[in-house]
């Protein structure tokens, strides 16, 4: 963390991280609800697991998750299929391996996809701004990879549960190859060029919202890593079979 200075902040208050991962988690229980008030039940039953200010000029209160929960309601109706949530992925990109968890993955009626990450913060991005994201450019890159989907068909996009926006962005093949293969893999030679006693994870309170707690070295031993890119690389194994079988089915495989 000494090499992220004003990245990394352990004083920094949690509330918006709670407040997004308790939204997070009841679009991704409540995405097959077919009444407002079945998505509110998920929301009060869960409420208890998160801690968030829910008064003052930055609190998140009843007003705010009523209309988040509300306008997902909306959205989540107009969507077409849902072929993944919360899902996992592991892709090999050369020398590195590329991790992640993707909120929504939705397949369009002409057999393209549309990737979702929900965002509960205040400032929404631009489609300029999507289009040069690590995160979106890393997250086409594993679609691509995982699904064998040409990156025509991909579409990424944010959507803000608090103003109710979908912003969307297609990244083309040579913006995606250039990043992870040029400046993604450059990082990666950085960060291996340091010595191992300068990287060693350090547990802190930003750990719970961590992409990498499944296999981080602080939490689990080197075998129970081993077994999770094991059960990993089996749901994305899954993923893929389902897709075919979607498209059998369907008869429009993306050319
Ligand atoms: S889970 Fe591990 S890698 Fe992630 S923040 Fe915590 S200590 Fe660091």
């Amino acid at each position: 963390m000494r090499k992220l200075p004003g990245v990394f902040n352990d004083q920094q208050n949690t509330d918006a991280l709670q407040f997004g991962s308790y939204i997070n988690r009841i679009f991704e229980l409540g995405y097959e609800c077919k009444t407002v008030e079945e998505l509110f039940a998920i929301a009060k039953e869960i409420k208890p697991k998160y801690e968030f200010a829910t008064s003052g000029p930055k609190g998140y209160g009843k007003k705010k998750i009523e209309n988040c929960i509300n306008n997902f309601f909306t959205f989540n109706a107009a969507l077409s299929e849902t072929l993944a949530v919360e899902g996992n992925f592991k892709v090999e990109a050369e020398t590195f391996t590329l991790n992640g968890i993707i909120d929504r993955i939705i397949i369009g009626e002409e057999g393209g996809f549309l990737v979702i990450d929900y965002k509960t913060s205040k400032s929404m991005k631009s489609p300029a701004e999507l289009y040069s994201d690590p995160q979106m450019l890393m997250y086409t890159f594993a679609i691509h990879h995982m699904y064998d989907i040409p990156y025509t068909k991909i579409t990424m996009a944010h959507w803000y549960p608090v103003q109710n926006k979908l912003v969307t962005v297609r990244i083309p093949e040579r913006v995606v190859e250039q990043y992870v293969h040029r400046k993604l893999k450059n990082e990666v030679w950085t960060i291996r060029k340091l010595k191992t006693d300068e990287f060693k994870p350090k547990v802190n309170k930003f750990c719970n919202w961590c992409d990498m707690i499944g296999i981080c070295p602080a939490y689990h031993t080197q075998t129970e890593i081993n077994e999770e890119f094991k059960c990993k690389a089996g749901k994305i194994e899954e993923a893929k079979i389902a897709r075919k079988a979607y498209y059998a089915e369907k008869d429009k495989k993306p050319t």
